[in-house]
């Protein structure tokens, strides 16, 4: 069985899953192999205007390839020269391995992690912390999530399926959006703040992203004219997940939220039947609040 290299940025049929299987199960990857994959940009402004994920239904076999999770961090994994593209793809993928050594397994997610410029959606200002595995202020009070809990909650509500339709509540700066573009069909995010909905509406365009359709408004109601749902995912924590989401998840699908308010903990819910769902918690993790309504 041979296995292409792929390159990145990927296309968006090198990280859904179609070809996931003819990664054979005991191949590791090595550093080399993780740096072979990075893609070598002459400068930030290009790589952005380069990454566009094209068709969902695009045919190219190939796949997204195992990222190493023994891979050394170099030492200058925490800050990004603007000047060079390739520096920070190589620092991308240090935090990448981090995530991947704090236990993501899935390739999918990590390859997706790994493509998106996380720098990009932050002010400038912070841009030499944007490969920390931290969250980060982006503005009216609210945080772009650490990139742990983003691969993590997306690995959860993936679940090894391919994803159709997925809601994201609390858009953000649009990096998670991002992110979500690159493991599911079509994104729906919602923002109730008008100047981060505007935010993430600038960091995205020029990102060209064909899948990803931004809402402002009040995401506790979910998206009724959409729905149902494959996935829906939460990154504002409520004192419990809202009953309209609940309604808009569709039967198999998985939500993924944060609960609580000084203590919070992951929620996974899914949906057994037209009538039934199932909750378990998860890990520990700390989120901005869930508020109603919209500013
Ligand atoms: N997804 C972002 C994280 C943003 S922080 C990322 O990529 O990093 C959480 C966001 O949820 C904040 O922008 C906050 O305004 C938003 N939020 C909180 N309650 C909301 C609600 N009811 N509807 C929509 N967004 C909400």
């Amino acid at each position: 069985m041979s296995v292409k290299e792929p390159r990145f940025p990927l296309s968006l049929s090198a990280v859904v899953d179609q070809k996931e299987n003819m990664v054979p199960k005991n191949r590791m990857a090595t550093t080399q192999t993780a740096i072979k994959n990075a893609a070598h940009f002459s400068d930030e402004r290009k790589a952005q205007a380069a990454w566009r994920p094209k068709s969902v239904h695009a045919s190219t076999p190939s796949s997204a390839g195992p990222v190493s999770q023994k891979m050394n961090s170099p030492s200058h994994a925490s800050t990004v020269p603007s000047s060079s593209g390739m520096v920070s793809d190589r620092v991308r993928q240090a935090m990448v391995a981090r995530v991947a050594q704090k236990g993501v397994l899935d390739k999918i997610v990590l390859a997706a992690l790994e493509a998106v410029p996380r720098h990009l959606f932050i002010d400038s200002g912070l841009s030499s912390q944007a490969y920390i595995d931290a969250s980060l202020p982006i503005g009216h009070h609210q945080t772009i999530s650490q990139p742990y809990i983003v691969a993590r909650m997306i690995e959860i509500m993936r679940n090894g399926r391919t994803l159709n339709k997925v809601l994201e509540i609390g858009t953000g700066c649009g990096y998670q959006a991002a992110v979500l573009s690159l493991v599911a069909q079509e994104v729906f995010s919602i923002e109730r703040i008008k100047g981060l909905h505007e935010l993430a509406k600038n960091n995205l365009r020029p990102m060209r992203i064909a899948n990803i359709r931004l809402h402002y408004g009040d995401g506790t109601l979910g998206l009724t004219q959409v729905a149902p749902f494959d996935g829906i995912i939460l990154a504002a924590a409520g004192i419990a997940v809202p009953q309209a989401l609940l309604e808009q998840l569709a039967v198999g699908g998985r939500l993924i939220a944060p609960v609580g308010s000084k203590n919070q903990v992951l929620q996974l819910i899914e949906r057994i039947s037209v009538d039934e769902w199932s909750s378990s918690v998860l890990e520990h993790c700390h989120f901005v609040p869930l508020r109603s309504g919209i500013v």
